[in-house]
């Protein structure tokens, strides 16, 4: 009873408005709910259940078909390092193949990089279409090829598409996202809206993302009134800042103004290293996104051992042990992690 309540009430407050949304993440961060025991004691007994049920199956999988970006945004790594990398054919066949094998339906294919910057892009959707998977991807839209999205929409199976657009007004866009240009990428993004008119069976469900900054806070309330009236937009997101495990040092994340808890509060265990892999452009293999930029959380090489073995290999079960344990605080990288992912309520 109380859980298809807890979950009616979640999907209400993520479709809602950015004021309501803003309230449920301060009251997630709160000193009041993440040290009080009877929540702590909630969460750790969904921790339990969860290891004792965890099986064979991988829920979610992700696969990093290019690490490289053609943007340089002042939130992002890759603004600061460079950060290259495409995976080899060999390697994503072989992914694939394991994942139809295991019965994986549905696959992410980006991670940390743009997925238009690879020109094999659209061979590798093929593929996983041809192996009856469906797929979803995030992308900041500036390498759009029309031929390309329509043979996409026309193949089917196109789940989800995120485009990353950090800023509004020219001035600011093209300062967060350099070297972007501004009216490209809005062109771009409003020819693939009018083009799923084309295709309304297979119209994926499209989310427009910002995260929310010193640089475009001001502006972030046009940026959801413009995105939300365009048709075919079905969610605009407002994300919070990260700091990518502190490999992004040139900007000063402070905690509470971020995603993160405050420093000192409960960390609670992840349900991410329960319910998903990501494997990065070179076979390595981590439970969470939050690596994505440090890359330290290696559990397993995709290119050395199969998914099904690194899904059920020590170096996972003992993360998720710690974390079941209630001593995330003792993992030298999970320590670090200001993120408490929410749990979904099952
Ligand atoms: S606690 Fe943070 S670093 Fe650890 S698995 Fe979860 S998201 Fe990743």
């Amino acid at each position: 009873m109380l859980k298809p309540l807890a979950n009616a009430i979640i999907r209400y407050v993520s479709n809602s408005s950015p004021w309501l949304r803003g309230l449920a993440k301060r009251i997630f961060k709160s000193k009041w709910l993440l040290q009080n025991r009877y929540y702590q004691n909630y969460v750790l007994r969904e921790a339990t259940h969860i290891d004792d049920t965890v099986a064979d199956r991988i829920p979610a999988l992700s696969i990093e078909t290019i690490l490289t970006c053609n943007a340089r945004c002042i939130m992002c790594v890759h603004g600061e390092q460079p950060m290259i990398g495409t995976m080899s054919d060999e390697v994503f066949y072989s992914i694939v193949d394991q994942a139809a094998d295991l019965g994986i339906k549905y696959v992410g294919l980006s991670i940390y990089g743009e997925p238009f910057a690879d020109k094999n892009f659209l061979e590798r959707v093929k593929y996983v279409r041809r192996k009856g998977m469906t797929y979803s991807l995030f992308s900041n839209g500036s390498l759009f090829r029309m031929e390309k999205l329509k043979e996409m929409l026309a193949l089917g199976g196109f789940e989800f598409i995120n485009f990353s657009v950090n800023g509004f007004s020219t001035e600011v866009y093209e300062k967060v996202m350099p070297p972007l240009n501004r009216e490209r990428v809005y062109g771009n993004i409003n020819d693939f809206l009018d083009l799923c008119d084309d295709y309304p069976g297979n119209k994926p469900f499209v989310r427009i993302s910002s995260v929310e900054l010193e640089e475009n806070k001001a502006e972030l309330g046009e940026f959801a009134k413009y995105w939300e009236s365009r048709k075919n937009v079905d969610h605009v997101l407002i994300a919070d800042e990260g700091d990518w495990l502190g490999e992004l040092t040139e900007r000063e994340a402070a905690a509470d103004k971020t995603r993160g808890v405050k420093k000192g509060y409960w960390l609670s265990p992840c349900p991410s290293i329960w319910t998903a892999l990501y494997v990065y452009y070179d076979g390595r293999v981590s439970p969470c996104c939050e690596d994505a930029a440090s890359r330290k959380l290696v559990i397993g090489d995709c290119t050395k051992d199969t998914l099904r073995d690194i899904w059920v290999a020590e170096p996972l079960q003992r993360l998720r042990g710690l974390h079941r344990d209630n001593h995330r605080a003792d993992h030298d990288i999970c320590s670090k992690c200001h993120w408490n992912q929410p749990w979904s309520v099952s």
